[in-house]
């Protein structure tokens, strides 16, 4: 009898730990903290249909009955002042973007805008740890889960901070735990952490911008979503897998090539998987295609508008299918690979960056002259448009004039 009783308690314990909010499926809300009008061009390099960036520091609470989790949690309530412990560069970009953010509500005023007790948070969860992110869990008191290697980092910074600053680490570190990644493979990612064990949060590794970088899918009723953190700053950015600014760039990225190539590698992910919509950190717009409005919850992601481009063929009537384009050519006599591959530069920066659909491209010489240019178009229509009017545009005449008439051939893969 005794035994029973003890059962019962400990029982209602556990139900309590789970708190009032219990959700019967799990729910995502969206938290916005502050917004900011900036210029596209702070957004992403190269050639945009983005002009505005629509910028917002945001964070997702995620409601499971196995215990809530919040993703991320904006900036701390004294971070202009934090500002002050960083190397001067560091700091004048640092107080440009705190004080281009408007409408700043604290972490604890966003949970209250959805009900969610602050005790109720299980664990906190970081795309990574720079200060418009991890400010927040200052005002909290749940362990705050990072890669390994972003705790590192974060450790150094407290010694020689060049983003995070001192006083920020300190007060977070006693709750710093370590996420591992020990689910094994997950979309195409080598290494995964299962949250929750039953697919609703799945986090996988997406270093360069901090080293221990993560992105985080959430499945909900029969949808997705991939919450990118920081990999991209814009939608646009992250679909077509461009750099960031050169700005943003230099002042956030720890290791920017290898961010290069993790926003290479989400825009890639994108085109094997257009259903999942791509949310980043950063994108107001990707977060309203999702959630509607800040502070709202949803549970079913299938009603997600996802990727524009994906919306267009659906429209169209088409499914997207990518374009491998190769071609060869030989270049005049005398015309050497140095200064063919100066004009060729400029036709990729100031012709094919602007055509429609276009992804990517690269190129180099052979050997006698001969060069290999590889294009990735989202479409055969894409590609179909862009060789209709590359031999005759004003902005190919130098590169055509370099190159053996009739010598180029032109193969095309995976329509
Ligand atoms: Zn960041």
């Amino acid at each position: 009898m005794r035994i029973t009783v003890i059962v019962a308690v400990l029982l209602s314990i556990a139900a309590r730990g789970v708190g009032q909010n219990t959700v019967e499926k799990p729910q995502a809300c969206w938290l916005e903290t502050s917004k900011a009008i900036l210029d596209g061009a702070m957004g992403g390099a190269g050639i945009r249909e983005t002009r505005v960036w629509d910028s917002t520091v945001s964070g997702v609470l995620v409601r499971h009955l196995k215990g809530d989790v919040l993703i991320d949690t904006g900036f701390s309530p004294n971070a202009e002042a934090q500002m002050n412990e960083l190397p001067p560069d560091s700091r004048a970009f640092g107080l440009q973007i705190v004080s281009s953010a408007k409408d700043r509500k604290s972490i604890l005023d966003v949970l209250k805008s959805v009900n969610e007790p602050p005790t109720q948070i299980a664990r906190i969860i970081m795309t990574h740890t720079h200060y418009d992110h991890l400010g927040g869990a200052t005002q909290l008191t749940a362990p705050i889960y990072v890669a390994s290697a972003e705790a590192k980092w974060m450790m150094e910074q407290e010694a020689h901070p060049t983003i995070t600053p001192p006083s920020l680490v300190r007060a977070v570190k006693p709750r710093i735990r370590i996420i591992a990644y020990d689910s094994g493979p997950y979309l195409g990612f080598s290494e995964s952490k299962d949250v929750y064990n039953d697919g609703t949060m799945v986090v996988v590794p997406l270093p360069g911008h901090t080293p221990g970088s993560q992105g985080i899918f959430l499945k909900l009723g029969k949808g997705r979503v991939f919450l990118i953190g920081d990999a991209a700053d814009t939608l646009e950015a992250a679909e077509r897998g461009l750099p960031k600014s050169s700005l943003i760039r230099a002042n956030t990225d720890f290791e920017p090539e290898l961010a290069d190539e993790t926003t290479r590698r989400v825009a890639a992910f994108h085109l094997a998987h257009p259903e999942i919509a791509l949310v980043p950190a950063h994108d107001r717009v990707a977060y309203s295609a999702v959630f509607g409005n800040p502070s709202s919850c949803i549970s079913d992601l299938q009603a997600t508008k996802g990727d524009s481009m994906a919306d267009q063929n659906e429209v169209l009537g088409k499914a997207p299918s990518p374009v491998i384009e190769v071609v060869t050519l030989k270049l005049k006599p005398g015309v050497t690979d140095t200064q063919f591959a100066l004009v060729d530069e400029k036709v990729q920066t100031t012709y094919m960056e602007k055509r429609s659909g276009f992804l990517s491209r690269e190129s180099a010489p052979g050997s006698n002259n001969d060069w290999v240019v590889i294009v990735h178009w989202r479409s055969i229509a894409d590609a179909d448009a862009s060789m209709k009017s590359f031999a005759t545009a004003p902005a190919t005449a130098a590169w055509m004039s370099m190159i053996v008439p009739n010598s180029m051939v032109m193969t095309r893969y995976g329509w």
